[in-house]
């Protein structure tokens, strides 16, 4: 259920590859940046020219990853993955850069997290696919400037926030991802579930959809382990009940709320009256980034309803009291 990739296990790895759509005639949803890339894509090519570098933003587990393989398909194009806390030094990168084809597509996940240094580096090699590098070291050391093959760079990020104004003023196409809704996310489950070869009905991939976050990743994880509870427990076909039954079992809140959704309201209401309370200070209390409460949590309660951002911090609504089983005597409604 964790929707950082980079606490996935192997085998879970291996199953999203499997999950994943390659064309843009798979991919469910985010109508209008679709659009926008696939005239990207076409022009690129008829032009004969790498696409213009792509960021995308929003918080994980919406298909950015997914996005950018196939924009790697849809140009023809390779593709090199790679993410911002790997690229140690500048030299690490012009390997990478040295590498590519005419075209390649590079793929950096977390690219707010790159070294000054190396973000620096790129720049030239973004702007005018070119790039310095030293040969030897010591006296003897000089620099040669190298020619790049054209590429496109596909950064990713869940913290647009953090990302320095002279690397986003290099992305030429920018993309914000939203979350999904119950209807996109049960076109998703059904899809996956068909890959993986699960009987299931609507209604069960409805009741795994609504309880998925938003996030595609959530939704195939849940599908994934209510398989095996449709297997063990009942007759293999995914049903509401056998959904429910397993998503109870799993501790999936009936509203798709992760545990840190969930700590995030009930620190607002039993520590701050509901608040309003500032950001930093529900940091603190929840144990958790500043930052990725901002960009990854916040984002999703405040969709949903549960949390309001009001000029003196941030504030839980009804929705969320009802949601826990909490009294808002604040509002002297008992
Ligand atoms: P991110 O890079 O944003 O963290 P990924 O691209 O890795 O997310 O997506 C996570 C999983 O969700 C993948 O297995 C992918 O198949 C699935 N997924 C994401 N978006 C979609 C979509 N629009 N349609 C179908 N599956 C999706």
């Amino acid at each position: 259920l964790d929707p950082n990739a980079e606490r996935l296990s192997n085998v879970e790895r291996e199953l999203e590859k499997v999950l994943r759509p390659q064309a843009f005639e798979d991919f469910t949803g985010q109508k209008k940046i679709l659009e926008n890339l696939k005239v990207f894509v076409q022009a690129a090519k008829l032009r004969r020219e790498a696409l213009d570098h792509v960021l995308l933003h929003g918080p994980p587990g919406l298909g950015k990853t997914t996005l950018s393989h196939i924009i790697a398909n849809e140009m023809g194009a390779g593709i090199k993955i790679t993410s911002g806390p790997v690229l140690d030094k500048p030299g690490d990168l012009a390997g990478l850069l040295t590498n590519l084809e005419e075209g390649d597509i590079l793929f950096i996940d977390e690219i707010h997290r790159l070294s000054p240094l190396v973000e620096e580096y790129l720049y030239s090699a973004m702007e005018d696919f070119r790039i310095d590098i030293m040969l030897e070291t010591g006296p003897n050391a000089r620099s040669v400037q190298i020619t790049l093959n054209p590429f496109t760079l596909v950064g990713a990020t869940t913290r647009s926030g953090l990302l320095t104004a002279p690397l986003r003023a290099r992305f030429g196409i920018n993309a914000r991802l939203e979350y999904y809704d119950a209807k996109l996310l049960t076109t998703i489950v059904l899809r996956s579930a068909s890959i993986l070869r699960t009987p299931i009905t609507d209604e069960g991939a409805y009741e795994i959809a609504r309880r998925s976050r938003g996030t595609p990743r959530i939704a195939n994880a849940l599908l994934r382990r209510t398989r095996d509870f449709a297997q063990v427990k009942g007759n293999g076909e995914i049903d509401t009940p056998i959904a429910k039954y397993a998503l109870n079992a799993l501790n999936v809140d009936e509203h798709g709320l992760d545990e840190m959704d969930n700590r995030i309201l009930m620190t607002i209401i039993d520590k701050f009256k509901g608040g309003p309370v500032g950001l930093k200070t529900i940091a603190t209390a929840v144990g958790e980034d500043e930052g990725t409460i901002e960009e990854v949590y916040e984002p999703f309660l405040i969709q949903e309803g549960y949390l309001m951002r009001t000029s003196r911090g941030r504030e839980c609504t009804e929705i969320a009291y009802k949601h826990l089983g909490r009294v808002n005597y604040t509002k002297g409604n008992t």
